[in-house]
């Protein structure tokens, strides 16, 4: 794929990172399998989530026999437990078991329709197509992205930035996360591998000022997209909560349907503890949809079910590596299928 040709060969020419707090992405391995495009979204998923299919598959296909296997306590206890193991949370798993109790109980049965039940009962609760970023109708969309630190939320933008440019599209970066020096250099890093503008402040500066400046540098580019970064922890988190939404609102001075999208970054492999955290920033930023990150490092993907069930936010793209085209569309039928799925 021509983008993805295009940054490696930025990647070779440019030096080796100096500072372990802005490699991020940058040092990891050059992924040794094709690009997944060439294997096509499905095939791409299914490899993202292998951890979590892997432990399913395994465990799940042991307790079958060829010749099907009786569903009783014991047998519906451990599946259970392997539905649990995904985290998808223990009320969609209970209502699995109760399903799956009350059709097969007592009888013997094969594993496809045992999968067909979970699958079926998963994409009930869960039903979410592609939902495209929201673009202005006109001139330049802006896209605040927030989250906790660490979650990714620098990298989903190179991500993101990769994505737009790959598709015509001229973009402007604010380095709003000013309360680390690192956090500035890692994006502008990636804006220059990228070809992307980038407007920063000093270490510890305006946020809103910076993202006041990146707005302006847009509209008198005529870019098409401009996505301010911003900080994912400052002294107190009432701090941190009026830095995002002293931002929001000079950006809205700017232009008033703005910003168009606000996403929140959330790290797959986080755990229950991370979700409530975020869920802070969605309640106090008024997000408008989800990244979920670093799905690719985890054996839980099952997580997307609870997080779409308690944010009541749309997951926008899955995070699937540390590469600038490590970045998918969710839709959820074909995310579950891939995450039950046999080959
Ligand atoms: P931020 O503090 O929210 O800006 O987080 P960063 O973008 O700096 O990411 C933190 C770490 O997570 C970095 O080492 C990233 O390379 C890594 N990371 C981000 N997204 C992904 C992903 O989708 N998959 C993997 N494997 N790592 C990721
Ligand atoms: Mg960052």
């Amino acid at each position: 794929m021509a983008l993805f040709d295009r940054f490696k060969k930025k990647n070779e020419d440019s030096e080796p990172n100096q500072d372990d707090d802005s490699s991020g992405a940058m040092d990891s391995q050059e992924s040794s399998s094709a690009p997944p495009e060439k294997q096509g979204l499905f095939a791409g998923l299914r490899k993202v989530l292998q951890r979590t299919t892997q432990a399913f598959h395994t465990d799940v296909r042991d307790l079958f026999k060829k010749d099907g296997q009786l569903l009783d306590d014991g047998l519906l206890t451990q599946l259970y437990g392997m539905l649990i193991r995904t985290d998808m949370g223990t009320g969609p798993a209970r209502e699995i078991r109760e399903l799956l109790q009350s059709e097969f109980r007592g009888r013997v049965v094969h594993l496809e329709p045992v999968l067909d039940v979970v699958k079926r009962h998963l994409n009930e609760l869960i039903e979410q197509s592609e939902r495209p970023l929201q673009f202005a109708e006109s001139g330049t969309t802006v896209v605040m992205v927030v989250g906790v630190n660490g979650s990714g939320k620098t990298t989903s933008i190179a991500k993101l930035t990769a994505r737009l440019t790959g598709e015509g599209k001229s973009v402007v970066l604010g380095a709003a996360d000013t309360f680390r020096a690192a956090a500035v250099q890692q994006l502008t890093v990636w804006a220059e591998r990228l070809g992307a503008r980038i407007v920063t402040g000093s270490q510890g500066g305006d946020p809103a000022s910076v993202a006041h400046r990146a707005v302006a540098k847009a509209l008198e580019s005529n870019a098409d997209v401009c996505i301010i970064d911003t900080a994912g922890r400052l002294q107190t988190q009432v701090n941190l909560m009026d830095q995002l939404a002293k931002i929001k609102r000079v950006v809205t001075k700017q232009i008033p349907d703005a910003p168009h999208e606000v996403l929140l970054v959330l790290d797959a492999t986080a755990g229950q503890n991370g979700l409530s955290q975020a869920k802070g920033f969605s309640d106090a930023a008024g997000c408008t949809g989800i990244v979920l990150a670093k799905l690719d490092g985890t054996a839980k993907g099952g997580v997307v079910i609870p997080i779409l069930q308690q944010f009541e936010l749309p997951v926008k793209f899955i995070g699937t590596g540390e590469q600038p085209e490590d970045l998918s569309p969710f839709d959820s039928r074909q995310f579950i299928d891939a995450l039950f799925s046999d080959e």
